[in-house]
């Protein structure tokens, strides 16, 4: 057994890719494994949902596109870390966070994505890129 074996696996990003990985590892381990999920929010945001928020009037009621995380991991033995991801230490393996350090055993990263324009024209300047509830409200 390693020391790293008693840290945990800390899951940087709380989207579908980081969420599915957390709530699947402590499935299979059946809580064994101790597993930290960092998000910058507190919440998870359904993004492949977030065209519908126009549908709203003043786009008021945003509740069923973001999810506590606190109500997503409520029946797992995941537990949430809130923070920003600044920098990650492979030496001493931890994760620094604009709110503190968070020592891992095994890392995975699922911070997101940005848009590729791929040299298109007028790709980057006439099309809107949604990533969070407060631009699709916007375009509402
Ligand atoms: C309108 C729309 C429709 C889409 N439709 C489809 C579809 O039909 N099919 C499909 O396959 N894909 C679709 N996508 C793409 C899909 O949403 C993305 O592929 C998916 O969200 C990527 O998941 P992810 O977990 O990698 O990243 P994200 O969902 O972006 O999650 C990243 C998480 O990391 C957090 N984070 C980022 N940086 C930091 C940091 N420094 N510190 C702490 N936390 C941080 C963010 O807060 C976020 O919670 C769509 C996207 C949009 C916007």
């Amino acid at each position: 057994m390693s020391p790293a074996d008693d840290l945990p696996l800390v899951v940087l990003g709380a989207g579908y890719a980081g969420l599915t990985v957390a709530q699947e590892v402590d499935r299979r381990a059946r809580g064994s494994l101790p597993t930290v999920l960092v998000d910058r929010h507190p919440v998870h945001v359904l993004r492949t949902e977030l065209y519908e928020v126009g549908r709203l009037a003043g786009g008021s009621d945003v509740s069923a596109w973001a999810v506590p995380l606190s109500k997503v991991l409520e029946r797992s033995s995941v537990s949430y870390r809130q923070g920003t991801v600044e920098s990650i230490d492979l030496d001493s393996r931890s994760v620094r966070l604009d709110t503190g350090t968070v020592p891992y055993g095994q890392p995975a990263i699922g911070l997101g994505s940005v848009a590729a324009f791929y040299h298109v024209p007028g790709a980057e300047e006439f099309t809107e890129q949604v990533y969070r509830l407060t631009r699709a409200r916007q375009l509402a």
